[in-house]
Order: C-alpha cells, then sequence, then structure tokens
C-alpha cells in the first residue's frame, strides 16, 4: 500500500499529518476514504458532524481497521473553539472544505453563508501563515460568477467562441449579480478569502493552494431530505433530483433548467487533490480549477439523463412527465440568481501536476445512482407508507 511510493518528479514520498476542517462532508469523506486505502498519511479530521466518516472510524464487524492509529475524529466547531490552532500546529498540512455551500442557503442565509466561508476561513489561513503550515483551501468555480458570453446578444456569434466563456485560473474575471441578488454572497466570500491568502503568500511567503471545485459528485454528496437531512431542506442538484425520483415525483427544472453545468466523478477529483498533497513544489502558489469540460449538460438534459440511468439501475418504469418547471423565486425565493455556463479551462492543472479526468457522465450517474437506490429507497418507501399524522 504504502511504500516505494514516489511524487511526480520520483522522490519518495514521506508520510505526513493532514488536518482536514470539514473531514465529516461529502468531499471530505472521499478524500479521507483515499488517504487511509492508498497512502500511509495521518489524518485529524476536524468537523462538527462524522456520519459521513463512521465506517473509517469504528471497526467494523469483521474485526479491527488496519488504518484506525492513523486517524482521529475532532469534533469541533472552528467558530470559537481554541483547539484548532493546536491542531494546525501537530499538523503539516491544513485542508480546509469546512463551508456553507448549498445555493439555497445564499440567498435565504446570507449572513450566515458570509461568517461561514469568509469571517470562519480566516483564523485558519492566519494560524497556517504564522506557524508556516501549508494550506490546501477550498475555494469554489462560483467564484467566477457568469461568462462574459451571457452578456452578449442572444444571436450573437461570439457566443460560441471559447474566448467568452472558458473559465481561465490567471485570466477570467470574476462576474457577480448586484448586491440584491444574495445568490452571490458565497462567492463573493470565498474571492475574497482567495484574495487574502494569495496576499498572505505574497507577504508573508504562506505556502498555499486554491482549489476552484466544478460540480463534484458522487455517493455520500449533502442528503435526501426527510431521511438524513431535513424535509424542507433544499440540497445541491444531485440529491434534488435523486430525492424526486426516489419519490417517483417529477424533477424540478428551475427556470426551464437552461444554465449549463460540467459534472466531475468525485472520485476522479479526489486524485487530483491527492496529486496536490503529495506534490507541493508543483501545486504550491496555484489556483487550480478541478472539473471535467467533457462532461457539459443543460440541468435539463442532466434530468433526462438521470431519469433514463435511474429507470436501469432500480427497474422501474420513469414517469410520463418526469420533469416540471418553477420558478426560482418559487423554489429559492427572493435573491437568487445563477451561473450560466461554467466550462473549466484545464491547461494550468494539466501542466503542473499531469492530471485529466476520467469518468463519462453517464458512468458517474450510474454508480451514483445505483448507490442512491441502494442507500435510500427502502427508508423512502417506508417513510411515503407511513400514516400522515392528523
Ligand atoms: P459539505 O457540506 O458536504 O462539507 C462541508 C463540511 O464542513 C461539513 O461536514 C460541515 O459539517 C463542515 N463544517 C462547516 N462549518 C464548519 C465549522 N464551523 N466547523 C467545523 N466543521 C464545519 O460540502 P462539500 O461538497 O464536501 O464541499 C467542501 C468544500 O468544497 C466547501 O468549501 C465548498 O465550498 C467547496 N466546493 C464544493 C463543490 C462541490 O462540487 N462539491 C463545489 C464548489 C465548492
Ligand atoms: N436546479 C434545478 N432543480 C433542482 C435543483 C437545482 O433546476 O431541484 C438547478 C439550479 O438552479 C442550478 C443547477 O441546477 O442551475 C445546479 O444547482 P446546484 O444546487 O447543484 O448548485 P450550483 O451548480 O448552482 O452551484
Amino acid at each position: 500500500m504504502a511504500s516505494g511510493r514516489v511524487d511526480l518528479d520520483g522522490n519518495p514520498i514521506k508520510p505526513i499529518t493532514i488536518c482536514m476542517i470539514g473531514a465529516g462532508g461529502f468531499i471530505g469523506s472521499h478524500l479521507c476514504e483515499k488517504l487511509m486505502n492508498e497512502t500511509p498519511h495521518k489524518v485529524l479530521a476536524v468537523d462538527v458532524y462524522n456520519d459521513k466518516i463512521k465506517h473509517l472510524l469504528e471497526p467494523s464487524g469483521s474485526g479491527e481497521l488496519h488504518w484506525a492509529d492513523r486517524i482521529q475524529f475532532h469534533r469541533l466547531n472552528i467558530k470559537n473553539d481554541s483547539r484548532l490552532e493546536g491542531l494546525i500546529k501537530m499538523a503539516d498540512i491544513t485542508i480546509n472544505l469546512a463551508a456553507i455551500c448549498t445555493p439555497a442557503d445564499y440567498n435565504t442565509r446570507p449572513l450566515d453563508t458570509i461568517y461561514s466561508n469568509f469571517i470562519d476561513a480566516l483564523p485558519v489561513v492566519k494560524y497556517c501563515s504564522e506557524n508556516g503550515k501549508r494550506l490546501i483551501h477550498f475555494s469554489t468555480c462560483e467564484v467566477y460568477g457568469k461568462t462574459i458570453g451571457c452578456f452578449l446578444p442572444k444571436d450573437s456569434p461570439l457566443r460560441q467562441d471559447p474566448a467568452y466563456y472558458v473559465l481561465k485560473e490567471d485570466a477570467s474575471p470574476c462576474i457577480f449579480g448586484s448586491i440584491e441578488k444574495q445568490r452571490w454572497s458565497y462567492a463573493c466570500a470565498k474571492q475574497l478569502v482567495e484574495r487574502l491568502i494569495y496576499a498572505e503568500g505574497a507577504e508573508n511567503g504562506l505556502e498555499f493552494t486554491i482549489v476552484r471545485p466544478f460540480n463534484w459528485i458522487g455517493p455520500r454528496m449533502d442528503f435526501i431530505p426527510g431521511i438524513d437531512g431535513p424535509s424542507e431542506g433544499v440540497p445541491r442538484v444531485l440529491a434534488c433530483f435523486s430525492n424526486n425520483l426516489l419519490r417517483r415525483e417529477p424533477l424540478k427544472l428551475v427556470d426551464g433548467g437552461q444554465s449549463q453545468r460540467t459534472f466531475i466523478y468525485i472520485k476522479d477529483a479526489i486524485e487530483a487533490v491527492l496529486l496536490m498533497i503529495e506534490n507541493p513544489a508543483r501545486a504550491n502558489g496555484q489556483i487550480f480549477n478541478v472539473g471535467n469540460p467533457n462532461n457539459e449538460v443543460t440541468v435539463r438534459q442532466l434530468a433526462e439523463m438521470m431519469t433514463q440511468v435511474y429507470s436501469k439501475v432500480s427497474g422501474e418504469s420513469s414517469l410520463e412527465t418526469p420533469t416540471i418547471d418553477v420558478s426560482s423565486k418559487e423554489f429559492y425565493g427572493e435573491g437568487y440568481d445563477d451561473s450560466d455556463k461554467r466550462i473549466p479551462d484545464m491547461t494550468i492543472i494539466n501542466r503542473q501536476l499531469g492530471w485529466n479526468p476520467k469518468t463519462s457522465l453517464w458512468d458517474l450517474l450510474e454508480s451514483t445512482l445505483t448507490y442512491q437506490h441502494r442507500t435510500y429507497a427502502e427508508a423512502i418507501k417506508k417513510a411515503i407508507s407511513k400514516p400522515v399524522a392528523n
């Protein structure tokens, strides 16, 4: 497993200790799994929840976990816990994943969103900088906001020109809507942390890497409302559509489902993060787009494909009316706005880390919806069959 591993330049990889904040979330759980299964590194896993990494923390029926001494869970809220600096000091590198990062919160809980994504990240950056520790900070593709192309006339041929929509780390501007469009509270908070980290690098020598994920999806993403999350909660699109499919309800297309996204399989994306962790000389000082430019669809096309794939993996026929339209105001409330199109430029990550995504959208939906069906179908059936209390 661990011995004989070398980095991209052929140097042996030494075991390190990683302070992973937000380790109990979707991305954190996959990163912890990868680190335990394939590397000798230790993880100090920090989060307020640990449900998604329980299988890594507790010995299973089949005996002791062979990595049990390499992962330690620390239940703490980074907003107000003095243990944070000690954990950062104990580690060689800190990875910060902690955030409120579901669009339904950006316009309805803008203060929590800004505090979580900006204020709460400040001590993490400060402790890394003051203690000379490497930081990998999770930002978002949403810092790009809207494409330049979306401001061109609808029939302009320039809309087809990649120069007007491909998003480049070192060249594209960050284009957000007006302040009353509170959707952008998240993107703006993330952008300011990026600028702060960049400035800490420039002025104080902080060794940093910034990751901009482009719609990473896969098993364990978010929650299914009413099953392992609040019934009124609105998760990100994969879980919304999975919930609709499991309950045999039409999938809701916000404002016609015309926005475009590129989706990447979580396992492909985690490979990129591991390369960043283990190749500091190539990753430090960089901002990386991590996405799959080949997997572009409109949200409507995503809904259609998920309907087809779910029918295949569950053996259930699709509904006669598989989708319905809903306005963004009705679905998300006042202040919602959207990114029109998100195609990551891959030049920098290709050059620095030689990384490319592999999994097609169909294949990643097939494995993810197989997981959703296996994990939730029974629980949903039970929930639906319960008599409603009056
Ligand atoms: P997630 O919500 O599943 O994980 C975030 C984790 O952080 C949660 O487990 C949460 O409990 C924890 N957390 C939040 N605030 C905390 C606090 N104050 N103290 C301790 N723990 C706290 O989200 P994710 O999809 O795993 O995203 C991780 C990071 O990647 C976030 O910063 C997000 O903005 C960024 N990101 C993800 C995507 C994606 O496609 N999944 C896209 C863009 C950006
Ligand atoms: N969306 C939708 N129906 C849903 C949930 C989301 O049409 O039930 C749309 C949403 O308006 C956005 C896209 O799907 O255009 C992706 O939403 P997600 O929550 O995954 O986050 P985003 O990519 O906007 O950060």
